[in-house]
């Protein structure tokens, strides 16, 4: 990488943002590309993402990524929102074209590619059971409704959180229902969903448990972890002991990351390389 005083930057706001893999990942495709490119992580306080963003905005980058806290507070702020951004309720990229912000939500994408990926499995007439109503169970939920789910269910500890999802899918024509996250209220729905995908943040410390045993789960069943570190959850652990085919959410991040690349770029992403890059970064293999 030479950094000059043409190259072009891009980045990631995010608080706290020290253990992002982001700047591996696209700093590895602009090098594959020999682009004059560089992604920098920044802590932005949330207090401050707005002039934040204007700040960049004026200092001539053309893209950020956004991360905790800031995915969902960008839905105020920015010149333009993407119809399919507010949709999923969260902007995780923005471009910066003639001074103009533009926010998108490429999770949701991401999300749909990993699951195609690493299943085979379209979304369209699937069954699909999200575990979480944050931002990214919010996204994930209404994307498989958009994308033509034939029903989802959210699961959350707190069930008022699913009332702007509920609202969101009442527009589609998924059916739809709300579930409390426990192991007694899955038991009753699990037979009769293809995918199940924990969009929670249990299981991101090795001791975290969401409380659901072997018998809940068979061979039959897909279980899609957004987590990522560790690459296996207490959850991914159980469901394939019981036979299920699983994986974790690298493979989300890794294609959120190529559709942000590609939109500040307008070039295609070089993937394999970006998926060596995360590899490296967050499980320390080789790249
Ligand atoms: P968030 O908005 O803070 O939501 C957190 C979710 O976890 C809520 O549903 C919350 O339930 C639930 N939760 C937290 N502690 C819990 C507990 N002890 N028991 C039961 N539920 C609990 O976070 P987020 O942005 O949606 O992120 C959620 C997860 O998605 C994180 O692990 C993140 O790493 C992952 N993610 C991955 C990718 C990727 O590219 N792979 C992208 C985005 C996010 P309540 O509503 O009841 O609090």
């Amino acid at each position: 990488m030479h950094i000059n005083g043409s190259t072009t930057i891009v980045g990631v706001f995010g608080a706290p943002i020290t253990h992002t893999a982001s700047p591996a990942m696209h700093n590895a495709a602009f090098g594959a590309l020999d682009m004059n490119w560089v992604y920098l992580a920044f802590h932005v306080e949330a207090a401050n993402l707005r002039t934040a963003l204007r700040g960049a905005s004026h200092m001539g980058l053309v893209g950020i990524n956004l991360t905790i806290p800031h995915k969902i507070l960008a839905l105020d702020g920015i010149d333009e929102i993407e119809p399919e951004a507010r949709k999923l309720g969260a902007v995780n990229t923005v471009s910066m074209e003639k001074g103009k912000l533009r926010g998108y939500n490429t999770d949701g994408y991401g999300f749909i590619k990993a699951v195609k990926e690493d299943f085979n499995l379209s979304i369209k007439g699937k069954r699909v059971l999200v575990l979480g109503a944050g931002g990214a169970g919010h996204g994930i939920a209404v994307k498989c409704a958009l994308d033509g789910a034939a029903k989802v269910i959210v699961a959350n500890r707190t069930l008022a959180r699913i009332e702007p999802i509920a609202r969101e899918i009442s527009g589609t024509k998924t059916e739809f229902l709300a579930l409390k996250l426990a192991a007694e209220d899955i038991r009753k729905v699990i037979h009769e969903v293809d995918l199940v995908v924990n969009a929670t943040s249990v299981g991101l410390e090795e001791q975290d448990s969401l409380g659901l045993g072997a018998d809940l789960f068979s061979p039959r069943l897909h279980v899609y972890d957004t987590i990522y570190r560790p690459a296996e959850t207490e959850l991914l652990r159980v469901a394939e002991s019981a036979g299920a085919k699983v994986a974790n959410g690298l493979s989300m991040l890794l294609h959120q990351g190529a559709k942000s690349f590609e939109i500040w770029t307008k070039r295609k992403a070089p993937l394999a390389v970006m998926r060596r890059a995360l590899r490296a970064a967050i499980y320390g293999e080789k790249p």
